[in-house]
């Protein structure tokens, strides 16, 4: 299927005016897709699966820059370290830590961001904030990761309010932790997505994370 040309232009667009980084998230979709993307001007591709970024990163030669954005398990952050331009979805010291000792031996500074929990639904990834904070305090020690801020994911809901307010929680804590001398490489914000990514833009995302909008739907089961 080709891809939205048109609205992805447009989306463009409106991220610009806002200064906010887009994502296209190119998950399940075919090499294709993201070489004409990559040629229309996108830089940034975000993937879920450790095997299907390795193999898209293999055939893809050009310069893209490929985020990683779904659950990571720690034997398979080796694969990625060489090339990942940015890890989404730290969840746990231990990965984090797996993450340092990796980039460490190709000496690499890996930059990371930490996934907060913010929706209601529990089967969702994510750090609450007493693990954040131990990993905050933990993470100067390790030097080759470079914590750059933070990511989220809404409640799969159509109650936009509910969406909003937990978009602005993680503003908030974004912003607090900001001011910390432990979180002086914050500048990133990674939320919103195809459905609710207006939403985040406005409760002060910097980073988007787009796919079936730009893409078109995917369809194959536990699409989220
Ligand atoms: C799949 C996915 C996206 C993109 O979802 P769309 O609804 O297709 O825009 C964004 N973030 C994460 C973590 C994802 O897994």
């Amino acid at each position: 299927m080709p891809i939205e040309e048109i609205r992805y232009q447009q989306i463009v667009k409106d991220l610009q005016a806002a200064n906010v980084t887009l994502v296209a998230v190119s998950k399940t979709k075919p090499i294709e897709d993201i070489i004409e993307l990559h040629q229309a001007g996108q830089l940034d591709f975000g993937e879920n699966y450790v095997q299907e970024l390795i193999e898209k990163q293999q055939k893809i030669t050009t310069n893209i820059h490929w985020h990683f954005i779904g659950h990571l398990q720690s034997n398979k952050v080796k694969q990625i370290i060489p090339f990942v331009h940015l890890i989404h979805s730290i969840d746990s010291l231990k990965l984090l830590q797996e993450v340092n000792k990796q980039a460490q031996k190709i000496n690499r500074i890996v930059d990371c961001l930490l996934q907060v929990h913010i929706a209601q639904e529990e089967t969702k990834f994510g750090l609450d904030e007493s693990e954040l904070n131990e990993i905050i305090n933990t993470s100067s020690s390790l030097e080759h990761v470079r914590i750059k801020g933070l990511m989220g994911m809404a409640t799969f809901t159509d109650d936009t309010q509910q969406v909003r307010s937990e978009y602005q929680k993680l503003k908030q804590l974004y912003n607090k932790l900001k001011s910390l001398p432990q979180c002086s490489s914050f500048d990133t914000l990674s939320m919103g997505m195809s459905g609710d990514y207006k939403i985040a833009v406005e409760e002060g995302s910097t980073m988007v994370r787009i796919g079936s909008l730009i893409f078109g739907e995917r369809n194959y089961n536990g699409s989220k």
